[in-house]
């Protein structure tokens, strides 16, 4: 029988933590606000904002919000991230992905000060973890761990192979299971023998971005198997990257999609602005 690793639950928990740890920041005077800039009216980055406006007002922290035109220059961005960068009283900048075509990423994300980057994508950070220096972690892979920890699932030692190399979730997760002291193999879409490699697994991650991807012949048996996925099927509902019916029986511990890895991602941003605003 499989264990089950809630999101839903252990998410709630990290943010009725850091509720106590941001009443009293406010009562010490150190608290600063997190501020999130939209560009454009994508309806699916809105419901993302919404729902990191949501998590600060329940653990306690302001937010300010900056819902920009489509139209938008690069240079109006900018002068806002400037702006953002210079005020005191603001101590997490985030910018919501992805932005209009006309618009570099890399130059805005690398604009906000790393000191106020609390999705952890600058340059700077990245290159902290890598170096296992302090900073700020991206939030989905830094998710993961905090999943794996407090469902008493050892990492040391472990054999971890991950599915997707991105820059925000591969990549950063292949760091911080090192950091713990796991043996990481990263795979992608020119890996070789991939069913091969995944079977070696003692704990894999899927981040793929396809539907139902990893299916049972992935997966050694006994392993725990983390689905960073979310995706819509052919029914237009949602689902991760793991066949979650055909590879559940043959975990010890799973993920399901949704209440997984999702709620832990907005879960660790404000991990990032409490603990980063400590600093
Ligand atoms: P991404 O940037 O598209 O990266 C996907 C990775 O999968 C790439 O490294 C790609 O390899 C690899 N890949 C694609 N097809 C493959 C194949 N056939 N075999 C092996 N590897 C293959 O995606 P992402 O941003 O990392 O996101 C991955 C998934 O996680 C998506 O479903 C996304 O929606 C979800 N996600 C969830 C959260 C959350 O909060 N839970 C947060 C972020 C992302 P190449 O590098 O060779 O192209």
């Amino acid at each position: 029988m499989y264990k089950l690793i809630d999101g839903k639950k252990i998410s709630q928990e990290i943010k009725d933590e850091l509720k106590e740890k941001a009443a009293a920041m406010k009562r010490e005077g150190k608290a600063r606000a997190l501020a999130v800039i939209q560009v454009g009216d994508d309806p699916a980055s809105s419901v993302y904002v919404g729902n990191k406006k949501k998590a600060c007002d329940y653990v306690g922290i302001e937010s300010q919000t900056y819902k920009l035109k489509e139209e938008t220059t690069q240079e109006e961005l900018l002068e806002l991230v400037e702006k953002l960068n210079a005020d005191d009283a603001v101590g997490g900048i985030l910018v919501q992905l992805p932005l209009p075509s006309h618009i570099n990423e890399y130059k805005v994300l690398t604009a906000i000060s790393p000191d106020k980057d609390v999705d952890g994508f600058h340059p700077v950070n990245v290159g902290n973890l890598s170096i296992g220096r302090p900073g700020f972690v991206s939030c989905t892979p830094a998710g993961v761990i905090q999943l794996l920890k407090r469902s008493g699932i050892e990492i040391e030692g472990k054999e971890c192979v991950i599915i997707g190399r991105s820059n925000i979730v591969g990549k950063p997760m292949a760091m911080l299971l090192l950091r713990e002291n796991a043996t990481v193999t990263v795979c992608h879409s020119k890996t070789k023998n991939l069913k091969e490699i995944a079977k070696r697994a003692d704990i894999l991650v899927a981040a793929v971005g396809r539907p139902k991807f990893v299916t049972a012949d992935f997966v050694k048996e006994g392993a725990v198997v983390i689905d960073v996925g979310i995706n819509r099927d052919q029914n237009n509902k949602l689902c991760g990257d793991v066949d979650f019916d055909s590879v559940a029986e043959h975990t010890s511990a799973i993920t399901p999609v949704p209440g997984g890895v999702g709620p832990m991602t907005v879960a660790m941003l404000m991990y990032n602005c409490v603990e980063g605003f400590c600093i």
